[in-house]
């Protein structure tokens, strides 16, 4: 039995519960779908750093730093099975060592596609270089919109993050 084998079926049932029903025209081919969908963003789990990186690895004679900015970050936060995406950009010092260039935009896919938080995909791209490419240092940023932040109003619901959001607006505005 495959991981993912049952979610047709779980997904009708979740069709029922909101008050839907399953065998309407629209909603017929939408269990299979969204298991399908779910296999793919969720494809990380069956990949693994070693495979990626190990195999293209090359020596270098230069030390300087290595940087790969704007990598596309497609992801689904682990609390609400919701998207966010954005870009990853980063950043190491080799020890003579570097990675094949396409080779760390398919590490960060690899981390995205599993259920996430930005936080935690950060750290596990930095560390997944660490241990396969050894530099002297790395640095991983993700900038990252959040579906779950935006869908749900946060803003609306934390008074911090709303004050601080309405006083960079003024303060852009007064330029
Ligand atoms: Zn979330």
């Amino acid at each position: 039995m495959s991981r993912s084998d049952g979610i047709a079926e779980q997904v009708r049932a979740i069709l029922a519960s909101a008050g839907e029903d399953p065998n309407r025209e629209g909603l017929q081919k939408t269990p299979e779908r969204v298991e399908r969908t779910f296999k793919f963003l969720t494809q990380g789990y069956t990949q693994d750093a070693e495979t990626i990186l190990n195999k293209a690895l090359f020596t270098v004679e230069y030390d300087e730093m290595v940087i790969i900015k704007d990598i596309d970050v497609f992801s689904l936060c682990e609390h609400h099975l919701l998207p966010f995406y954005g870009k990853a950009h980063v950043a190491y010092l080799p020890n003579g060592k570097v990675a094949g260039l396409s080779k760390i935009p398919r590490l960060v896919d690899m981390f995205a596609r599993r259920l996430q938080v930005q936080e935690r995909l950060t750290v596990e791209i930095a560390s997944a270089i660490e241990t396969h490419v050894k530099p002297r240092g790395v640095g991983v940023v993700i900038e990252a919109m959040h579906f779950c932040m935006m869908m749900r109003g946060v803003f609306r619901d934390q008074q911090q993050t709303r004050e601080e959001f309405l006083s960079l607006i003024k303060r852009s505005t007064a330029l």
